[in-house]
């Protein structure tokens, strides 16, 4: 091999070795490999050669090339991996555990209430159940003993899809499905229904401080032989007074509704005046808070339960007005305005 290219090629292999960091090794590139390289002066001198001499030197210069190409390029790669591992190095140390230094989300107020309600009915042995928000024509009204142009249906105006369906106006549109699926075992084994079923209902109404189009309630039943008023008045009594960490008188009031015989109005003693009577209350010491009754038998019949047997009782609780009442909330429009300064101020007490 020519002198000049072995000597090349130890100079080559010494300097790439010596190299410690990408521009070094860039100006090695060019210095070999560029157009003014020394690589590349061999090949442009070879034109002064015999083409036999020519033959056999453009062999051994390609082949030196060849070489420093490749020993260039695993320098490449070896001097990436180096600053990669000296950068990550270089990092602090982060402590991906430590709570974010930004401020926590809170719960909305409507979820605690609802969550609490749900506990307080677990331990009284109800069952919790979810149920869409889509529901049918017969779901909402025709199973509940509201026939199609019953005047009770003007009273519960909602959205309408165009396939037939609706977003349920109130959460006794799930009473049908949940007498029909534990009405059975309520029949073979004697064990009683006890659900309660929170969710989202909506109705077509312009809203004001006391009125929203979308708002919660928890529908509650229990079905069992000899089910009175006194069973009724008994659970929302614990579950009200759990709920305010007192003492809640409730009194019922004749009320129409058509899934319900008889049907009444639970009030509660005013929580601002204490039954004395004040403007919140209209001096009358007494708040509205939902609407209940003895399941109709129609209803019960509906569902596969044999009235004549079994009666029930069902309340319709309104979630969002007992959010109002416990934290003192005035606009019901608060409630679903999205504003983290009105609804991160309210806690669970619990
Ligand atoms: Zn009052």
């Amino acid at each position: 091999m020519n002198e000049q290219i072995i000597s090349l090629q130890t100079e080559v292999s010494e300097k790439l070795s010596a190299v410690t960091d990408l521009t070094e090794l860039d100006s090695l590139r060019v210095a070999y490999l560029g157009k003014k390289g020394s690589i590349t002066a061999l090949l442009k001198g070879m034109k002064d050669l015999s083409a036999e001499e020519r033959k056999t030197f453009g062999a051994e210069v390609n082949q030196l090339k060849e070489f420093t190409t490749q020993k260039i390029e695993e320098k490449v790669k070896e001097l990436g991996e180096k600053e990669i591992a000296a950068e990550i190095a270089a990092m602090p140390l982060i402590d991906i555990t430590t709570p974010s230094s930004c401020e926590c989300g809170s719960y909305h107020p409507i979820t605690l209430v609802q969550r609490q309600c749900e506990t307080i009915f677990k331990t009284m042995g109800f069952a919790v159940i979810d149920y869409p928000e889509i529901v049918t024509d017969y779901e909402c009204f025709e199973a509940l003993n509201i026939p199609k142009h019953h005047p009770a249906r003007d009273m519960q105006d909602t959205y309408y899809l165009d396939n037939g369906q609706l977003l349920k106006s109130h959460t006794s549109a799930a009473q049908n499905a949940i007498l029909k699926k534990y009405g059975k075992e309520l029949m073979e084994t004697g064990k009683p229904i006890k659900a309660i079923f929170p969710g989202r209902c909506f109705r077509n109404e312009a809203t004001d401080a006391c009125h929203e189009n979308t708002f919660f309630q928890m529908e509650g039943v229990m079905v069992d032989k000899d089910i009175s008023i006194s069973n009724l008045i008994y659970f929302m009594k614990t579950m009200l007074s759990e709920v305010f960490r007192k003492d809640i008188k409730v009194r019922l009031r004749p009320g129409f509704f058509p899934f319900v015989e008889p049907g009444f109005e639970l009030d509660i003693s005013c929580l601002i005046c204490g039954g004395e009577g004040c403007p919140s209350c209209k001096q009358s010491g007494w708040l509205e808070l939902c609407p209940c009754g003895m399941i109709h038998p129609n209803v019960l019949r509906e569902g596969g339960i044999d009235p004549e047997e079994y009666t029930g009782f069902a309340f319709g609780l309104g979630l969002t007005r007992l959010a109002m009442m416990k934290y003192g909330v005035k606009d019901i429009r608060n409630l679903n305005s999205g504003s983290l300064k009105a609804l991160s101020q309210f806690t669970d007490d619990e």
